[in-house]
């Protein structure tokens, strides 16, 4: 995801509207490393910015997963969770507290069954308990 300076530009170049709401959603996600669901963003947007909307919290998000800037996955936590960080990692979520977790992998597993298979994209989730909750 582009820093906020960037992103409002961009938003501007798309024709999209640019509020103190929309600038403050940046800031939180920006380098955010957390995986928020649109509720947490939401909690930590009503601290700083009392009655920014929910709607508001739901259209910036669709509007940067649409220009490519954050991904929505899917962990089945409860809720999809936001990540700011488009490159190509794979996750560790927690069964306990839901905490999800960058993983990176250095070097390509050993595979088998794909012969023939044309690959588009690789996400893999690793489940397990959180290094918080196993202490
Ligand atoms: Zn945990
Ligand atoms: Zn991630």
């Amino acid at each position: 995801m582009r820093s906020p300076a960037e992103l409002t530009q961009a938003f501007r170049q798309t024709g999209l509207k640019v509020t103190p709401q929309r600038q403050l959603l940046f800031r939180l996600l920006h380098g955010n490393t957390s995986h928020p669901s649109a509720d947490v963003l939401f909690a930590l947007a009503s601290e700083a910015m009392p009655g920014i909307s929910l709607r508001t919290v739901y259209q910036t998000l669709n509007d940067l997963a649409t220009m490519g800037e954050l991904q929505s996955i899917d962990f089945g936590t409860g809720s999809a969770r936001f990540d700011p960080n488009v490159t190509d990692h794979q996750h560790a979520v927690c069964n306990e507290c839901g905490a999800v977790h960058d993983v990176h992998v250095s070097r390509a597993p050993k595979m088998s069954g794909l012969e023939g298979f044309d690959i588009h994209d690789a996400h893999i989730v690793y489940r397990g308990i959180c290094a918080d909750c196993a202490s």
